[in-house]
């Protein structure tokens, strides 16, 4: 078992037993056992329209009796085909340096975590990180940037409780620049309870950033947390409209048995998504690729 395999165990038990079970049932596909196939794939959040492409795929191939393999891959294929063109790689020492990634989406999503595991897989491979606090409201927040920090042998800027956000930003890329980061992280709050307050804060910080750094920030990554299920399509919506998102993280997918709800929010963003967490090390941390992801979740 490889550990996206592993991560993505709780939605492949589910879709896959099921699917099969439609096919085993029915040699012969009728339209109940069309619609059964449609339900499944619904109940796995792939949602009403990705479903029933997927189903009606299914549905025109003949399988021979007992061959549960055959029946995965074709399911696999259906779902790779429904990510073509949505993954997109990641990697912030390719760019310009310093290379300033912005973190945003809503609290509990996973962004502090995130954050501490890519600053740890790019100090890995000798990068000089800063760490940046920008979630000044939550001390808790902070704590746990500094833990990561400590953790990842990256460095670390943060500020009391309460302080300007977007002023920390500016500092941090002033640092970076005078003390040649190869790498800034910056992590951002996520209060959904005023969503214009939260969108202003945030477009400053990327105000300030640009004065700093030209073309910056060069990555921002919206974190999203796969067990909310259609929440996090709303979140994209929410974040992605201000069109300054880069890429999306999706995080917990071995948290739930509906790991379908990628699918549509893949299709339904203009960034492509990057990254998916399968877990709490830090390897759980996986680059997206979709024909991979999709073999993956059918087990
Ligand atoms: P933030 O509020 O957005 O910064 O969220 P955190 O980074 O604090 O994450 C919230 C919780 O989700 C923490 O307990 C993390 O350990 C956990 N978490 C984050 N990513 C994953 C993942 O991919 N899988 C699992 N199982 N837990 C995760």
């Amino acid at each position: 078992f490889s550990r996206l395999t592993q991560g993505l165990s709780k939605t492949s038990q589910q879709l896959t037993e099921q699917v099969t079970s439609v096919f085993v049932a029915n040699k012969a596909l009728d339209a109940a056992a069309l619609e059964e196939l449609e339900d499944m794939l619904i109940e796995s959040d792939f949602g009403p329209q990705i479903s029933a492409t997927i189903a009606e795929k299914m549905a025109s191939k003949k399988f021979a009796e007992n061959d549960p393999t055959a029946v995965k891959e074709a399911l696999a294929e259906a779902i790779a085909d429904e990510l073509r063109g949505r993954e997109e790689g990641f990697d912030p020492l390719s760019g310009p340096k310093p290379n300033i990634v912005l973190f945003v989406g809503v609290n509990g999503s996973g962004k502090t975590t995130t954050l501490g595991k890519i600053a740890a897989s790019l100090t890995a491979r000798g990068a000089k990180v800063l760490i940046v606090a920008g979630d000044t409201f939550r001390a808790a927040a902070v704590e746990q940037l500094k833990v990561w920090a400590e953790r990842a042998k990256a460095d670390f800027m943060g500020r009391k409780t309460g302080a300007d956000a977007a002023g920390l930003a500016y500092d941090a890329c002033v640092r970076a620049k005078e003390e040649g980061y190869d790498v800034v992280l910056i992590d951002t709050a996520g209060r959904l309870q005023n969503k214009q307050q939260l969108m202003d804060e945030l477009l400053k910080i990327v105000r300030v950033i640009k004065k700093v750094i030209d073309g910056a920030p060069h990555e921002t990554l919206l974190v999203l947390d796969a067990t909310v299920g259609r929440n996090a399509l709303a979140q994209e919506q929410i974040f992605g409209r201000q069109a300054f998102v880069s890429g999306l993280v999706m995080t917990k997918l071995d948290g739930t048995a509906r790991g379908g709800i990628l699918v549509p929010i893949a299709k339904a963003s203009d960034a492509p998504i990057k990254l998916i967490g399968v877990g709490e090390d830090i390897e759980d941390l996986q680059p997206f690729r979709a024909r991979e992801f999709a073999r993956s979740m059918v087990g």
